[in-house]
């Protein structure tokens, strides 16, 4: 199975020649892939211009309408993106559940990306790690109700993003591989409760969360990390690809 690493620009840049030029030198410093997809999710306005690039980097969304069509001011569709040759969208990202997203609405915005033939990455993650370990059964619920009535054969198409909420952005610290590890094999544990042993390890379970070009490589080799989602290295084009040569040469 091949890994992926997704950069996801947030709100980032704050014009189309900025995001132009971060793109064209992540393409730059790439190196050959064979083993690594390297998905970025920008802006939703830049992406028609950023695929015009390169087909090296696959351009993803960050955030999808629950809705198809209609009176929803201000959503983008699944088929809108589909439409744009958009392949990945992020579904559930904490920073979309901090303003309202319930594990409802997760499990809707799947199920669009889902027929619309779109591969969802699915954000879960608890916010805080608790002395009673109270938090595996916060994300066996999240993960449960975001993966509601999906069939067997559409699960296998759901990338999981395991982003403890603790570990993102300025100021915090990542994980530790080994703790990556240990809820790496708890959501395997839940998916093949759920959707039977063969699926799961079809189910790729990346990590996100403070990954840098320091830390990537023992999420791979100890943690056994399918990939990464990731938030501001993806906006510094050397911290990047950094990380995406790192997951290309463990996957040889
Ligand atoms: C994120 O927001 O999904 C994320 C992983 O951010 P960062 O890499 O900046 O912690």
């Amino acid at each position: 199975m091949k890994k992926i690493v997704v950069g996801n620009w947030k709100m980032n840049p704050s014009s189309l020649k900025e995001a132009e030029n971060l793109f064209e030198k992540i393409v730059k410093l790439m190196p050959r892939l064979k083993n690594t997809e390297v998905v970025v999710c920008p802006p939703v306005l830049f992406i028609e211009e950023l695929e015009e690039i390169s087909k090296k980097i696959k351009i993803g969304a960050q955030n999808v309408s629950s809705e198809k069509e209609g009176s929803y001011t201000g959503e983008v569709s699944a088929k809108m993106l589909k439409n744009m040759r958009v392949k990945h969208v992020i579904v559930g990202h904490s920073e979309r559940r901090k303003i309202g997203e319930t594990d409802i609405d997760v499990n809707r915005k799947i199920k669009a990306t889902l027929s619309s033939s779109l591969v969802p990455v699915l954000c879960i993650g608890e916010e805080v790690r608790d002395e009673d370990n109270k938090y595996f059964d916060f994300i066996k619920t999240q993960l449960r109700d975001s993966l509601e009535n999906i069939s067997k054969s559409d699960i296998t198409k759901i990338i999981v993003a395991y982003e403890p909420v603790w570990a993102i952005g300025t100021g915090a610290s990542a994980a530790t591989a080994t703790e990556f590890f240990e809820m790496g094999i708890f959501i395997k544990k839940v998916l093949s409760d759920k959707f039977g042993l063969k699926v799961v390890s079809k189910i790729r379970i990346i990590y996100g969360g403070s990954v840098d070009e320091k830390n990537a490589e023992e999420f791979i080799k100890i943690g056994k990390a399918d990939g990464f989602l990731i938030g501001r290295a993806s906006l510094n084009a050397e911290k990047f690809s950094k990380i995406i040569k790192t997951c290309e040469v463990s996957n040889r």
